[in-house]
């Protein structure tokens, strides 16, 4: 304070000013102070198993007052929250609607306002089918510092864990991923794009839609004989896998306990290890 002007002005004798200074510094450093709001990490959990949780992740997970998270985030990875932080489940429980994301908006943006350190953790990555992009948006717009942890979406930890090679060189040079959420309609997928033998598709959401996957994709002129996994719970204890062909999809489907699940098509799924488990015992048994 000497330093500058207020001091300045008070070494010269004009006290009432340097006190009129002070005081407005003082002001403004305390709007400052309430003007701070908190942050929102939009955050990536990975697939499930905690050990796919990014430094990063573990990081700001360790710094949060409060967690925001959804169905899809292991009770393994909650753990590594401090134990102090609120823990408030914004997710669907099975049979239930979940509370809405405009009601998810607004609790974040009420958290941040209130200056504390918010976590929204999702299942995968924040990005991808994870309605991270609308929640970054709405807390944009109300003011609000957002920063994205990226997290392993459900397709590479899953592919991972099946030695699938999702891309392989002069066999499957493009991967899309698609959603085939029921609630979106058949007509939500554009099939057509799919249609070449040297894309592998991976599709989120479709466990339920398997017969119309299979459907889009035989019209679209993908060979019915293509390999095909159901990959299901990917990297947790319970994970399991179904192998067979394009036009058995919806069979495949059927032997999938419980969800989360994905669907993946395409040729590499022959050089995975659930296929060549399945190869071996059909050379066993013939
Ligand atoms: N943001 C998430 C995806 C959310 S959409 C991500 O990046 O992974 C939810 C869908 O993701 C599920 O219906 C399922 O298709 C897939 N999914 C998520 N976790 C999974 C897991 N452990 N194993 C298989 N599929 C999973």
């Amino acid at each position: 304070v000497i330093d500058g002007p207020i001091g300045a002005a008070f070494l010269a004798g004009r006290t009432e000013e340097a006190d009129a200074s002070l005081r407005s510094a003082i002001a403004h450093a305390g709007a400052g102070q309430q003007d701070k709001r908190g942050v929102v990490h939009l955050v990536g959990a990975g697939p499930g198993d905690p050990d796919l949780l990014t430094l990063r992740a573990l990081h700001v997970l360790q710094s949060a007052d409060i967690v925001f998270y959804d169905e899809l985030v292991s009770p393994e990875i909650l753990d590594r929250a401090r134990r102090d932080a609120e823990q408030v489940f914004v997710g669907k429980r099975k049979g239930q609607p979940g509370i809405g994301q405009d009601s998810i908006n607004r609790q974040l943006a009420e958290a941040a306002m209130a200056g504390r350190i918010v976590v929204r953790l999702k299942g995968g990555d924040p990005f991808i089918f994870g309605r991270g992009g609308e929640e970054l948006d709405y807390l944009q717009k109300a003011g609000i510092a957002v920063m994205i942890v990226p997290g392993i979406t459900a397709a590479l930890g899953c592919a991972a864990e099946a030695g699938l090679p999702l891309t392989f060189r002069g066999e499957a040079t493009r991967l899309c991923f698609v959603t085939a959420n029921a609630a979106d309609g058949p007509q939500s997928v554009d099939w057509s794009l799919l249609g070449d033998p040297k894309t592998s598709v991976v599709v989120y959401m479709g466990l339920s839609s398997s017969a119309m996957v299979r459907d889009g994709l035989i019209d679209a002129g993908r060979d019915r004989e293509t390999p095909v996994a159901v990959l299901a719970r990917g990297t947790r204890p319970d994970s399991q896998a179904a192998v067979g062909r394009l036009r058995d999809l919806p069979a495949l489907a059927a032997t999938i306990g419980e969800g989360p699940a994905l669907l993946v098509i395409g040729d590499v799924v022959a050089r995975s290890e659930p296929w060549r488990i399945a190869a071996r015992q059909i050379e066993v048994a013939a």
